[in-house]
């Protein structure tokens, strides 16, 4: 017999959901793809999912690193109440985070898995190569890694930063496919051990908590590590005040991403932000929050990581087994620097173009956000393709920074699943 998970109709009330059959696919496992998984399975919808449970928390973030939000900012969505990381954690018995907690990333990652057995079920740990149209109709054809093909009633695009890393042109013919060690320039998300840079000359280019973070554990695992940052300063998080006084609290009111009033907005209405003109929205998409390291993180790289400021890169050459820096900028004018390894944690570029698995004609298809190549989307997050939805950050230069953050998990599963549950497929 097929066992319901919480907050699941009953079999009987999902047989007659009328969709053909016809699953909906979800590409990515990671907090948005789970949450929208949740939210399909319990509204009775046919839902596949593919990729591997948490895969970017577990491969492309290095061992060590915390999550920059608070444990409140960090729940994925739940069809039903008992789904957040403090019931994970009381489930387990184990102590409450508090704002004053750092949460390590292998929390968070058995945080997701858990949550995954709970309300997801089965994943398919299987790649996606290909997304296509069929001719006619309303629905795709998705080819994974192995040469299946599935047809599939909608697709929903969960598949994160993935592919979209960012690596600046100057740097750019340097860095080969892989990372390992001899390499010498990579992107800060192409690892997840930084300890085989142990007595070597790094070169950290960033000024975001990424850079931040990487600096610190590059110099704890013993590399000579130097931080080169295009700001005239570094911005360091405020430690939470848990007793603020109200005349704080409303001055700068709190919110998932941080404290103020246009945070807090932007994470109350997205669907506000979304009826913004173009340039507002992606005016509040790069500036609403800038590079900033954690509050916690501070006192592991100021006065003990060297980093440079309001610092051009302008050149970058292989120099013996190395590579020499050729600096700009009132920090480093006229300067250059060689070191054996450059590390860009230069953050990443939404490109539908470099979102592997969409094939051209789909590809064509999509309308963009004026100015971007993020894709445009309607009130449920869904593309001008009719069927392909898209969350996480391609979500972000229409809905807000919080799309970029687990904290926009909310928004997206629900208003996905009540719109891919009610419309019929008509393959
Ligand atoms: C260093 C770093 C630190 C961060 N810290 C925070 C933080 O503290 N708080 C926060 O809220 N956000 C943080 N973020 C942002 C974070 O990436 C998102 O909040 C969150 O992971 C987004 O979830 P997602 O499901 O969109 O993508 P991801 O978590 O990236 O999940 C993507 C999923 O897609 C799968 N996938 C990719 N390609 C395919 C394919 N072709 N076929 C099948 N599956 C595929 C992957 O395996 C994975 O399962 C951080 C990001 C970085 C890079």
């Amino acid at each position: 017999m097929t066992q319901s998970l919480p907050g699941q109709r009953p079999a009987h009330e999902r047989a007659s959901t009328g969709r053909a059959g016809l699953p909906v696919v979800v590409v990515g496992a990671g907090p948005y793809g789970l949450s929208v998984a949740a939210h399909l399975r319990a509204a009775g919808t046919p839902v596949r999912i593919f990729g591997e449970v948490m895969g970017s928390w577990r491969h492309a973030m290095a061992t060590g690193m915390f999550l920059k939000s608070t444990p409140d900012a960090t729940d994925l969505s739940a069809p039903e109440p008992g789904g957040r990381l403090a019931d994970f954690r009381r489930v387990h018995g184990e102590p409450e985070l508090t704002e004053l907690t750092p949460i390590p990333c292998d929390v968070f990652v058995r945080y997701g898995m858990w949550f995954q057995k709970r309300y997801v079920g089965e994943v398919d740990p299987s790649r996606v190569v290909a997304v296509d149209r069929v001719p006619a109709g309303r629905g795709f054809l998705v080819r994974l890694e192995g040469g299946q093909e599935l047809p599939a009633a909608a697709v929903v695009v969960a598949t994160g930063l993935n592919g979209l890393a960012h690596i600046p042109g100057e740097l750019r013919r340097l860095a080969p496919e892989g990372p390992g060690p001899a390499s010498l320039v990579s992107h800060s998300s192409h690892h997840t051990d930084l300890s085989p840079y142990a007595g070597r000359r790094v070169a950290v280019i960033g000024g975001g908590q990424s850079a931040l973070e990487s600096a610190a554990l590059l110099h704890e695992a013993g590399a000579e590590v130097q931080v080169l940052v295009r700001e005239p300063r570094v911005l360091w998080g405020m430690k939470p005040d848990l007793a603020r006084p109200w005349t704080q609290r409303l001055a700068r009111p709190a919110s998932p991403l941080g404290a103020g009033w246009v945070l807090a907005a932007v994470c109350k209405a997205p669907q506000a932000v979304r009826r913004c003109p173009a340039a507002a929205r992606m005016l509040l998409f790069r500036r609403a929050l800038g590079p900033s390291g954690g509050w916690w993180l501070r006192d592991r790289v100021e006065g003990i990581v060297p980093v440079r400021t309001s610092v051009r890169l302008t050149r970058a050459e292989a120099e013996g087994a190395g590579v020499r820096l050729v600096l700009a900028g009132p920090g480093g004018s006229g300067t250059t620097l060689a070191v054996d390894h450059v590390l860009a944690a230069t953050g990443y570029r939404l490109d539908l173009d470099a979102v592997p698995f969409l094939s051209g004609a789909v590809r064509s298809a999509l309308a963009c956000v004026s100015g971007s190549r993020a894709p445009h989307l309607s009130a449920s997050l869904e593309s001008s393709v009719p069927g392909l939805y898209f969350t996480g950050s391609l979500a972000a230069p229409m809905f807000g920074p919080m799309m970029r953050f687990v904290a926009g998990t909310e928004f997206a599963a629900r208003r996905i699943a009540r719109e891919v549950s009610r419309t019929p497929a008509t393959l």
